[in-house]
C-alpha cells in the first residue's frame, strides 16, 4: 500500500448486525468469457433510477455500438447505447423484474460487433468535464443500485469530500463479478479512481475488500504499488471481515470512517463518495476507448446452471441467451433471479435482457427453490439484533398488520434497504423484507395522500 501523506485507518470500525451468510463464491477463480454475439438485443429505457430515456431511434435505422438510442434531458437519467451493430427493427412496451412498464429499443445483431465511428476517449481535465463525461458515458451504480454515476461526481458546492471509497466489498453469496474485476481489470480501476480523485480534489482513496478474496487484494496492492501516478500514494487499502451487508453504502461508510451517515443524506454531506469497484473499472476503460456502457460482467450461477462462470455480455442480451452461453439448464429451473439470494428480484422466465446493474443471474433447481415453512414469531428478538440499521422488524410487522402508520413511522421503517439479514436469521422464516417493503409502500402512500 501507497499511503503517501494522507492516513488510513488499520483495522475497520465496528458495524452493527448483519449476517453470517455462506459465501458460495463458486466461480471466483473463473476467468471472464466474452459472450458470443446475440442474434438481437432489447434495451429497455429505464435502465436507472431517475427519469426513463426516449428513444431517439425508428425502426429500420442502421446503428454501431455505442451510437445513442435513448436519452433524456433530466438531470438524473443516463443515455442508453446500442450493445451490438446492426439494425433497430422496433420499439416495443416491455414489462421490467419490478413489474413496471417501458419503451424498449430492439436491434437485429449483424454480427460485426462493430465499433460507431463517433466513439473516441473524451478530454478529461477538470470536474466539469469529468461530469460531462461520465453523463455520456451512460454509467450508472454498478453494483446493483442503478443511480446515474454523473449525478454522484456532481458533488454540490460547499460540500467537501475528503474520502473516495471504492467498494469491493461484493458480500452477497454466488456473485463474483466485482471480484473479477478487481483481479482482471486493475489498470482500469487504478486510472478511474485517479482520474475522479484528481478532479473531485479529493485527498485520499479507500479500496475496502472482504478478506475473503486473496487474489483480488494482491492484484489491487500490486497495481497500487507499480502505478506512477501521483495519485497512487493517496490510495489505501482497508481489509473487510466477510460478512453481509459490509457492501451496503452506509454499512461500508461506518467500517470506513467511523461516519455515520444519517437517514436521508447523502453520503457527501459525511465527506465521502462511494464508487463501486466496477463503474471505476468502466470509467477507466471508458477514459481509454471512449467505449460507452454497452457491455456487463455477469456472474451466472446456482444449481440450474450446466456451465456456472463469469461472462461479459452485451447490455440487452437475454436471460436466455446468457444461460445458454453457460450450457443452458441442467435440470429444470424452480427459481431465476436477477442479482443475488438476499437482495436480488425473482424473475417469472427467462426472455428478460440483461440490464446497466445486472451483476448475476442465479438459476436454482426445484428443491433449492422451496421456501421454508413459516411459522409464528417467538418473540425471540433476533431480528433486531442482526438488523444493521437498529430496526425492530418483528415491530413493524404488527404495525403492518394492523395499518398502524405512526408506529410504521415510531419504527423508522423508511430507513429499511432491504438487505434481508433480518429474515436471514428469523428461526419462524417470517418473511419479514416482503413486510418492510409494504411497510414502506404504506408510508409512502400516507404521505402522498397528506
Ligand atoms: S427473529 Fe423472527 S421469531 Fe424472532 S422476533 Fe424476529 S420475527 Fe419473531
Ligand atoms: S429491517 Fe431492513 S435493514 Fe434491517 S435487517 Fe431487515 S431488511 Fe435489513
Amino acid at each position: 500500500m501507497n499511503s503517501g501523506s494522507a492516513s488510513f485507518p488499520k483495522r475497520p470500525h465496528p458495524t452493527r448486525g448483519g449476517a453470517s451468510v455462506p459465501h458460495r463464491k463458486n466461480t471466483a477463480d473463473c476467468r471472464s468469457e466474452i459472450m458470443r454475439c446475440p442474434e438481437t438485443v432489447v434495451l429497455p429505457m429505464k435502465q436507472h433510477i431517475g427519469a426513463p430515456c426516449v428513444p431517439c431511434v425508428k425502426a429500420g435505422n442502421a446503428v454501431a455500438i455505442g451510437d445513442v438510442v435513448g436519452k433524456s434531458g433530466a438531470y438524473v437519467s443516463a443515455p442508453i447505447h446500442a450493445s451490438v451493430s446492426g439494425t433497430v427493427t422496433k420499439i416495443i412496451p416491455v414489462k421490467l423484474a419490478d413489474g413496471s412498464v417501458c419503451d424498449a429499443v430492439v436491434i437485429q445483431s449483424d454480427g460485426q460487433m462493430r465499433v460507431s465511428k463517433s466513439v473516441r476517449p473524451p478530454r478529461v481535465t477538470n470536474k466539469a468535464e469529468l461530469v460531462a463525461a461520465v453523463r455520456e458515458s451512460g454509467l450508472v451504480g454498478l453494483g446493483g443500485a442503478g443511480f446515474p454515476t454523473s449525478v454522484k461526481l456532481d458533488v454540490p458546492e460547499g460540500c467537501t469530500v475528503d474520502t473516495l471509497l471504492v467498494n469491493c466489498a461484493e458480500c452477497e453469496p454466488y456473485i463474483t463479478s466485482d471480484h473479477r474485476a478487481a483481479v482482471e481489470d486493475t489498470e482500469d480501476i487504478l486510472r478511474g479512481l485517479e482520474t475522479v480523485m484528481r478532479c473531485e480534489s479529493i485527498p485520499r482513496a479507500i479500496m475496502a475488500i472482504e478478506r475473503n478474496k486473496p487474489d483480488a487484494i494482491r492484484a489491487l496492492d500490486d497495481a497500487i504499488r507499480k502505478s506512477s501516478e501521483p495519485e497512487s500514494r493517496r490510495v489505501g487499502m482497508l481489509k473487510l471481515k466477510a460478512k453481509y451487508p459490509q457492501g451496503d453504502e452506509k454499512v461500508l461508510i461506518k467500517a470506513c470512517t467511523g461516519r455515520t451517515l444519517p437517514p436521508g443524506r447523502l453520503p457527501c454531506d459525511v465527506g465521502c463518495l462511494v464508487m463501486n469497484i466496477s463503474s471505476a473499472a468502466f470509467l477507466g476503460s471508458f477514459l481509454r476507448t471512449g467505449i460507452p456502457l454497452v457491455k456487463k460482467r455477469v456472474t451466472v450461477d446456482g444449481s440450474a446452471v450446466s456451465s456456472p462462470k463469469n461472462l461479459i455480455v452485451p447490455i440487452g442480451a437475454s436471460v436466455r441467451d446468457v444461460i445458454a452461453c453457460c450450457g443452458g439448464y441442467c435440470e429444470p429451473c424452480g427459481k431465476l433471479m436477477y442479482g443475488g439470494p438476499m437482495m436480488g428480484v425473482a424473475l417469472p422466465n427467462d426472455t428478460f435482457p440483461i440490464i446497466k446493474q445486472n451483476n448475476a443471474i442465479l438459476a436454482f433447481g426445484r428443491e433449492d427453490s422451496v421456501l421454508p415453512r413459516t411459522t409464528a414469531c417467538i418473540r425471540c428478538g433476533r431480528c433486531a439484533a442482526h438488523c444493521p440499521m437498529h430496526l425492530m422488524p418483528a415491530a413493524v410487522e404488527a404495525a403492518v398488520r394492523t395499518k398502524d402508520i405512526a408506529s410504521l413511522k415510531k419504527h423508522g421503517v423508511t430507513v429499511c434497504f432491504e438487505c434481508g439479514s433480518c429474515a436471514y436469521s428469523c428461526p419462524a422464516h417470517r418473511q419479514l423484507v416482503q413486510v418492510m417493503r409494504l411497510g414502506k409502500a404504506m408510508v409512502r402512500e400516507s404521505q402522498s395522500a397528506e
